[in-house]
């Protein structure tokens, strides 16, 4: 086994250059790792929404690099409310109010429709929202010029003679590279070659969100100064709004979600109107309807997640999976964004420990060993939080129930050692 300032026999092809493809680009840039990212578009360049990271996935980008943390925080509103607050949750649908319009007895008090019931705590430490665009941008500012090809757009991988990947592009033009890291999302070309197409194809979760960004100050003038800067979670049936401050608040970030069978539109990502989402939410409160009626230019998307991969890598030729390319999940815990950083940090820190071609498999079996268990259990848990949000979990629309289960639900992701699983990872390369 080898240290990362021994020279590397092997060079990596990151397929994919979202959050995960940078931020592991960063990772194995620290070890010296040679690397070309191949991207599909002609730049780098995120939809315009809201991305949270809570405290332990800041605290990992510190791990991979001081440099990534610092950039989060230039971009990020940072909120560290004291105690630590992850949303304050509140009943936005009237259809769950009684005559008089109260929601919930608790201790002793009865509280209305749009009440704060409970609050979900989170950890202390920087955290927050920030834009993705922002935020890729502060990702691109630490890498070398040069490091990426754009308008390359994998089709396919092949093996060379002596082991090597061939990746195939739409373009006619090839590369070759020792092995391939699959950073491109829940799409993902490169999990198709390493599943089988049926595998790797997504599964419409059930639901679908409108996502649009309103100015802060707009915000302000109608919710008032306080609402609009701490994350709120409006919930009702088959259905949940999320606001929260990005950037620095300057913007408020509004996601709503709605409920449906199917997905027949092979767009995931469609235009909507303001009168459409309105109509989601007829039954809704005044407050959540002047929510959505003031988003401009709002979005439709489907919501897709990942069934459970058997594995994040191949060995002919060699490919490993990472971030949504491998679990691509629902929103509803906030958290695929912070396991694709979890995977970078573990799989780039492996990586800086072997020099050569013929290690790289052990060094994807321990990642995939460590990762994919944690990785698929927040796919999972993320989707049934979508239910317990939108009253449709086990515990309906019990109040008392639902705060007991929201309030703990979190702790196994945001308490979790990183470095513990990494210790782990290194223990079983090395055997
Ligand atoms: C509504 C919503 C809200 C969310 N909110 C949060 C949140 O608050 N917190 C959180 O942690 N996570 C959140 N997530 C999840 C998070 O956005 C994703 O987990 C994360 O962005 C995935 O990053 P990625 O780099 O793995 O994939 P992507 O961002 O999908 O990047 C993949 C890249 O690969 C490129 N690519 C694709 N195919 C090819 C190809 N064939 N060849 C070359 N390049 C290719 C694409 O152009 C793209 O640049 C949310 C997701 C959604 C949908």
């Amino acid at each position: 086994m080898g240290t990362s300032s021994q020279a590397k026999s092997f060079n990596l092809a990151i397929v994919g250059g979202g959050i995960s493809g940078l931020t592991l680009a960063i990772s194995l840039q620290k070890h010296n790792i040679p690397l070309t990212v191949y991207e599909s578009a002609a730049a780098f360049g995120e939809i315009g929404a809201g991305v949270g990271f809570q405290a332990n996935f800041v605290r990992t980008m510190e791990l991979i690099s001081p440099r990534i943390k610092e950039g989060f925080l230039r971009c990020s509103n940072n909120v560290e409310t004291e105690p630590p607050k992850w949303f304050d949750v509140r009943i936005g649908d009237t259809r769950k109010a009684d005559g008089e319009g109260f929601v919930h007895e608790k201790d002793g008090r009865k509280l209305a429709l749009g009440d704060p019931i409970f609050t979900i705590l989170s950890r202390p430490g920087p955290r927050g929202g920030v834009h993705r665009a922002h935020f890729l941008d502060e990702l691109v500012k630490i890498l070398p010029p040069g490091i990426a090809q754009f308008k390359k757009k994998l089709v396919d991988v092949t093996e060379a003679a002596g082991g090597d990947a061939v990746l195939h592009f739409a373009d006619g033009t090839t590369a070759q590279h020792t092995a391939v890291i699959g950073c491109d999302g829940i799409k993902a070309r490169t999990r198709e070659i390493v599943l089988g197409m049926e595998e790797a194809r997504p599964k419409f979760s059930g639901k679908y969100a409108y996502r649009g960004i309103i100015p802060m100050q707009k915000a302000v003038e109608f919710l008032g100064d306080v609402e609009p800067r701490t994350p709120q979670m409006y919930c009702g049936y088959k259905g949940h709004v999320l606001t929260f401050p990005i950037a620095n608040d300057t913007i408020f970030n509004v996601v709503t979600f709605s409920s449906r069978d199917e997905w027949t539109d092979p767009e995931w990502v469609v235009k909507t109107s303001r009168e459409d989402m309105l109509a989601d939410y007829a039954d809704w409160t005044y407050k959540v309807k002047s929510i959505i009626a003031n988003v401009k230019n709002p979005d439709i998307w489907a919501i897709f997640n990942h069934v459970p991969a058997r594995t994040f890598y191949q060995s002919k030729p060699r490919i490993c999976l990472l971030g949504d390319a491998a679990h691509a999940s629902t929103p509803h815990q906030g958290s695929g964004a912070g396991m694709c950083i979890e995977d970078c940090y573990v799989l780039g820190e492996l990586l800086g420990e072997i020099t050569s071609a013929d290690e790289l498999e052990k060094a994807f079996r321990a990642y995939d060993a460590v990762r994919r268990p944690r990785a698929l259990k927040q796919v999972e848990t993320s989707r049934e939080a979508g239910m317990l949000w939108d009253l449709e979990g086990p515990e309906g629309d019990d109040l008392k129930a639902f705060e007991k289960n929201a309030v703990s639900r979190m702790s196994w992701i945001w308490d979790h050692r990183i470095e513990d699983d990494l210790k782990r990872a290194r223990k079983l390369l090395r055997a």
